[in-house]
């Protein structure tokens, strides 16, 4: 069974579209759809915004039903230069970028405390699937775009700062993209060692202007790209 988390509830709505749900079941406040999608087995569950909510997402997903590995879709604000709106981005290391135990000495910036480390790795064999699942679509569907794999930074914060991007970069230089929850399932399925991947959509460059390109690009674009990645990663 394979765990299709999405961001937000648009995307959940056109992922379903071709998928068959057979039955829902509710758990910590959030409803879990079960059934199949390019028939292979998949629960379906929406996220909700932020470290703290797909962390409880993920863990009860992971608990309450065998998924063999977990796929995180969704948009992000684009921080590395190249990285450019409509692009794709796959995550294949996650960072939580506003982590900083550091005053304490006994961390440094970004390491999870106690866990050890900075980044969470994605399962190497879901990048490459999402990786040619993501190429294909944008030859085909947007061939303006770029696919890019690399590292994903998540906060609790919607990131509309040139300032703060500055920072980030100088930061974090290999830093693709920000978003609010993929470090957080990263470290769960780490934690549980259950497969993940992060497949995210640009829809903004985290600057000033971020709010309202966000609010048009999920609309018109998110939610279609991500179904049509998740779809053609199950069907491969
Ligand atoms: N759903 C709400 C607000 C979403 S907050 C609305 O429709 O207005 C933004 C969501 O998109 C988060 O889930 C986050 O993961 C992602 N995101 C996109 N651009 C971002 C940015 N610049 N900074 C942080 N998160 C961003």
């Amino acid at each position: 069974m394979i765990g299709i988390v999405a961001a937000m509830p648009e995307e959940i709505a056109h992922i379903e579209k071709s998928a068959k749900i057979t039955e829902k079941r509710s758990f910590a406040g959030r409803e879990f759809h079960l059934g199949t999608l390019c028939d292979r087995e998949v629960v379906i569950v929406l996220a909700r915004i932020g470290k703290v909510a797909a962390a409880t997402t993920t863990t009860t997903l992971i608990n309450h039903f065998p998924v063999s590995e977990i796929v995180l879709t969704g948009v992000a604000g684009g921080v590395h230069q190249d990285v450019k709106i409509g692009d794709i981005v796959v995550g294949n290391s996650f960072i939580q970028h506003d982590m900083d135990a550091s005053a304490s000495m006994r961390f440094e910036r970004f390491e999870i405390p106690l866990l050890g480390r900075k980044e969470l790795p994605a399962a190497a064999n879901l990048v490459e699937r999402a990786t040619v699942a993501s190429r294909a679509l944008v030859n085909q569907q947007y061939p303006s775009a770029n696919v890019h794999v690399g590292l994903m930074g998540a906060g609790d914060q919607f990131i509309a700062s040139k300032e703060k991007i500055k920072e980030l970069r100088t930061v974090i230089p290999s830093l693709l993209c920000v978003e609010m929850e993929g470090a957080a399932a990263a470290q769960v399925c780490f934690e549980y060692n259950v497969p993940f991947v992060s497949i995210r959509s640009i829809s903004d460059n985290a600057d000033d202007e971020a709010g309202t390109d966000f609010l048009e690009f999920v609309n018109d674009h998110a939610a279609p790209v991500s179904r049509a990645v998740v779809e053609a990663l199950l069907s491969q």
